[in-house]
């Protein structure tokens, strides 16, 4: 018993740690993990109004990892968050009130996130290929981005808000832009993600941001983009009607698919 409730004390002053990381980068010299073959030719896009470019990458970075509850000292590493500032290399992320992860969230979603680009010839690299690890530091998320010349780079997190009226998804991006990529076409990224939500019916935050946009300056792996660069909070995973959501595959495939819709209007253009 004593270990029972050790083990969980310990699970829940990691999950109160809430969401904050925001992903980063790669090996210079190695392929980019993750990579996703695109389709062959027969699966041409279905329709004119979901095509995008042949060759296209897409950086998916689902937010957090598995296991850095239990590497602390590598996940409290300060790394560079841009804007001369450091940061911890990640955080865990949250979770529901019955214990479902945010970093099993974010890892299922990019998964069906780059199962519907690939279907449309988008090559899909994702930030981890694993929900096990530790890591990688947000820095470093970010440098995968940059390095595999993402037309566009999508970080999916919840939020952990502890009060419960907080509800609605709301997409961050870096402002003021550091730099051209994070100025118009980061700036657009996030609308079209917008977009996708709500033409999916999901409710802009009530909380946070305005009209489901949040711009910020303190998210290393947005400050850090060469690339147009967005980061998606699902929703509050503390409020029982997402959580729900969140919490069933249907769900999943919902936010999946209205996040792929808006990586595919923005890339339609
Ligand atoms: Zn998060």
């Amino acid at each position: 018993m004593v270990t029972v409730r050790k083990l969980l004390v310990v699970v829940g002053a990691v999950l109160l740690a809430g969401c904050q990381a925001a992903p980063a980068p790669p090996p210079p010299s190695t392929p980019a993990p993750g990579a996703v073959p695109p389709e062959p030719s027969a699966s041409a896009p279905p329709s004119s109004t979901r095509a995008a470019p042949r060759g296209v990458v897409v950086v998916l970075d689902p937010g957090h990892n598995g296991g850095n509850a239990r590497d602390r000292a590598a996940i409290n590493r300060p790394v560079p968050a841009g804007r001369g500032r450091t940061k911890p290399c990640n955080t865990t992320g949250t979770a529901t009130n019955a214990g479902y992860t945010e970093h099993a969230f974010t890892f299922d979603v990019a998964r069906r996130v780059g199962q519907a680009l690939s279907t449309h010839g988008i090559q899909v690299v994702y930030t981890r290929d694993t929900d096990d690890g530790v890591g990688p530091c947000v820095d470093r998320r970010a440098a995968i981005g940059n390095s595999a010349g993402a037309a566009a780079v999508v970080s999916i997190h919840a939020d952990g808000s502890n009060a419960a009226s907080a509800t609605g998804f709301h997409v961050a991006y870096s402002a003021p832009p550091l730099n051209p990529a994070q100025g118009e076409p980061s700036t657009r990224l996030a609308n079209t993600l917008r977009d996708g939500m709500r033409s999916a019916g999901f409710t802009p935050s009530n909380y946070i941001g305005s009209g489901g946009l949040s711009p910020r300056d303190d998210l290393a792996g947005l400050n850090l983009s060469e690339r147009p660069a967005a980061l998606v909070e699902c929703g509050n995973m503390r409020n029982a009607t997402e959580a729900a959501a969140m919490s069933t595959s249907d769900g999943r495939q919902r936010y999946a698919d209205a996040i792929a819709a808006g990586i595919e209007r923005y890339l339609a253009r």
